[in-house]
């Protein structure tokens, strides 16, 4: 597993984003980036 060294904001709430399981996720509001490789929640 490689972690990519820039955070990247939540286009949310703006809040610091974690990457898992290979997409940034956001702790607070649950966002996500990177959902194009499958599971996409409604928005
Ligand atoms: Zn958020």
């Amino acid at each position: 597993m490689k972690e990519p060294k820039q955070e990247e904001p939540c286009l949310r709430c703006g809040a610091p984003m974690e990457w898992r399981h290979g997409t940034w996720q956001c702790t607070k509001c649950r966002f996500k980036l990177g959902c194009c490789e499958g599971e996409c929640p409604n928005d």
